[in-house]
């Protein structure tokens, strides 16, 4: 979002933005979003300074690090910015909501927190039962157990 200082009431003020994903160019972070999303401003002018609430919901789409699947993840946050500002300044919060995301962006993202990942052995999905390995070997002393 970009906006006049000098356009901020004193006693606040409230916008909403839709963001496209290549505004943020998120996917040079090897982050992705599928859709745009809306953030929802909260603003307030003090003096020199400007507090901004951003409420963000944004949905991302990630590589399960278990099963390797693709699947989406939300980020449901209010993110909290203040600014120094002189009154002829025009503010853009758009660097900071980007790095916020790529912040909060999981490192080791699953599809669902019980992702049963994939088989050592055949690699199939165990989430879709791809896996028939329990079904087709003998486990009698295979390891060289005694
Ligand atoms: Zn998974
Ligand atoms: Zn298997």
């Amino acid at each position: 979002m970009k906006i006049k200082v000098s356009s901020i009431p004193e006693a606040g003020e409230r916008y909403q933005e839709t963001y496209l994903p290549q505004v943020l160019d998120l996917e040079r972070f090897d982050v992705k979003v599928n859709r745009p999303f809306n953030v929802n401003y909260h603003i307030l002018k003090e003096g020199e300074e400007v507090f901004v609430r951003a409420e963000v919901k944004v949905c991302l789409e990630i590589i399960c690090a278990r099963c390797l699947d693709k699947a989406e993840f939300i980020i449901e946050k209010d993110y909290n910015f203040t600014y120094r500002v002189k009154p002829t300044d025009i503010l853009d919060t758009t660097e900071d909501i980007r790095q916020e995301i790529i912040l909060d962006y999981p490192l080791k993202p699953l599809c669902k927190p019980d992702c049963l990942g994939l088989c050592p052995k055949c690699g199939g999905n165990l989430n879709r039962g791809e896996c028939r390995c329990n079904l087709n070997q003998n486990w009698g002393g295979e390891n060289g157990v005694t």
